[in-house]
């Protein structure tokens, strides 16, 4: 019998609670269109699905293409959800089937108990071909695979990046409509890195790639966001203010052959304290949003995380973005060491500083990080789904958890409505997002 070279290739919806960012943020599935590129090549067929945008349901898709294949990526909230699917493809259609993406790279043992037949543990997408061509899995570093006792694991290695081909983007084309980044609709996404060479210990980031930061020839970056039929171009790199030359290259570059396009991209706030300059020149040629963890308004928190920066650096880096123009979006962290007044504390800086955006996380420590270990004891959940930075996942130490959630969401709501009045979140519904909050404040529940 020919062998069913139908490949699906499947992203999950975020969450299944309407209190996510769903229709604010949608994020092009671009680790999906670099392994489908991979695998045409190879002479696969290849459809993605994305729980994000798609409206018929993985069991009408599976049932519908019947794949030989099917592969899963997903974030640790999403962990619940690849099993069901892996679970799904297997007894629909028997397929073989792949778990990958930044949360199975560190926590690969956690789909030992379901139906991956072969897990990912690095960013090195050929390792799929390997498995396909029926080289021997004991020789294919960088995976786990089923055996009759279990699972093996096999080493895993650095990748280099410059050995991605160019995504096809056929699947965001066609969904257009939905890939958005805030009011940026559409936004595709582009990858020039992977890790980050700083070490902050609340961060998953800098661990992946085997700790290995490793980048693309920037000139190729440019060659490639010129072809992209998109506007609006979202650098997804942990951080891709690290390299102020690089950076001075790319702007260079995009002026010489006169791209026209708005960017948003992370960057840290010593980066940009250090390089007005260079901020002035990422305004001129379209940069619109800079992503920022400021994480905290007290340097003891910042030293404690290892941000190698500290709040001179952030109050600086909210100013030259103001000042020139480019909308900073400053990322926080609340502690579970806080008490009422560490709320507070933030909205009063945000306020001061004049800063529109932001976004606050929960602090949570990663699954596989040493984070955990120190953690492990007050975990008041094991459920992944609560990973996701809007839950409290382990006891506070200065509050209780309903009085912790009552300050965060007080807090979350001033901001909401600082933002409303500042006219920035015009494009959503504000009634909406108001109502969740109001309905999450009093059920102290995230
Ligand atoms: S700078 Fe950002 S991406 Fe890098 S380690 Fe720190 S938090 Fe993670």
């Amino acid at each position: 019998m020919a062998e069913n070279r139908r490949f699906l290739l499947v992203h999950p919806e975020i969450a299944r609670t309407k209190y996510n960012f769903s229709g604010v943020i949608d994020n092009e599935p671009l680790e999906l269109e670099y392994i489908s590129t991979m695998l045409k090549e190879e002479g696969y067929e290849t459809e993605i699905w994305d729980g994000q945008v798609e409206t018929e349901s993985l069991t009408q898709k599976l049932q519908t293409y019947m794949p030989g294949y099917v592969y899963v990526c997903g974030r640790t909230r999403q962990e619940n959800f690849m099993k069901e699917y892996c679970r799904a493809a297997k007894m629909l259609c028997g397929s073989m089937t792949f778990v990958g993406g930044l949360h199975a790279q560190h926590n690969f043992r956690r789909f030992y108990d379901g139906d991956a037949d072969y897990i990912l543990t690095t960013f090195d997408i050929y390792k799929i071909v390997d498995i396909l061509k029926g080289k021997n899995p004991k020789e294919i570093d960088g995976i786990c695979y089923r055996t009759d006792d279990g699972y093996a694991e096999n080493p895993s290695y650095p990748f280099d990046i410059a050995k991605l081909p160019f995504p096809d983007r056929s699947y965001f084309y066609r969904h257009k409509d939905k890939y958005r980044y805030l009011e940026l609709l559409p936004c595709a996404h582009v990858r020039t890195s992977y890790c980050c060479p700083y070490q902050c210990k609340f961060c998953y980031r800098n661990r992946l790639n085997c700790g290995v930061y490793t980048k693309r020839s920037i000139d190729l970056v440019v060659e490639e966001i010129k072809e992209i039929d998109c506007d609006n171009i979202y650098f997804i790199d942990d951080d891709f203010l690290v390299d102020a030359d690089r950076v001075a290259r790319f702007v260079k570059l995009v002026k010489e052959q006169n791209i026209r396009k708005k960017y948003v991209c992370y960057g840290r706030a010593d980066f940009i304290a250090r390089h007005p300059g260079l901020m002035k020149e990422l305004k001129e040629i379209g940069f619109y949003y800079i992503l920022v963890g400021l994480e905290a308004v007290e340097d003891k928190y910042l030293k404690e995380y290892r941000k190698s920066s500290d709040t001179s650096c952030n109050t600086a880096a909210v100013k030259i973005l103001n000042n020139v123009g480019i909308h900073i979006m400053g990322m926080f962290i609340v502690d579970l060491d806080f008490r009422g007044r560490d709320f507070r504390n933030i909205y009063r800086w945000v306020k001061k500083n004049n800063l529109k955006h932001t976004a606050i996380s929960i602090f949570t420590p990663e699954m596989s990080s040493e984070l955990m270990e120190q953690y492990r004891e007050r975990l008041i959940t094991h459920n992944p789904e609560a990973w996701d930075y809007l839950h409290v996942v382990a006891k506070p130490s200065k509050l209780s958890v309903k009085m912790y959630y009552f300050h965060y969401h007080i807090l979350v709501a001033g901001l909401f409505i600082k933002g409303w009045r500042d006219g920035i979140y015009d494009f959503i519904d504000y009634g909406f997002y108001i109502k969740s909050i109001v309905k999450n404040m009093f059920r102290f529940g995230g």
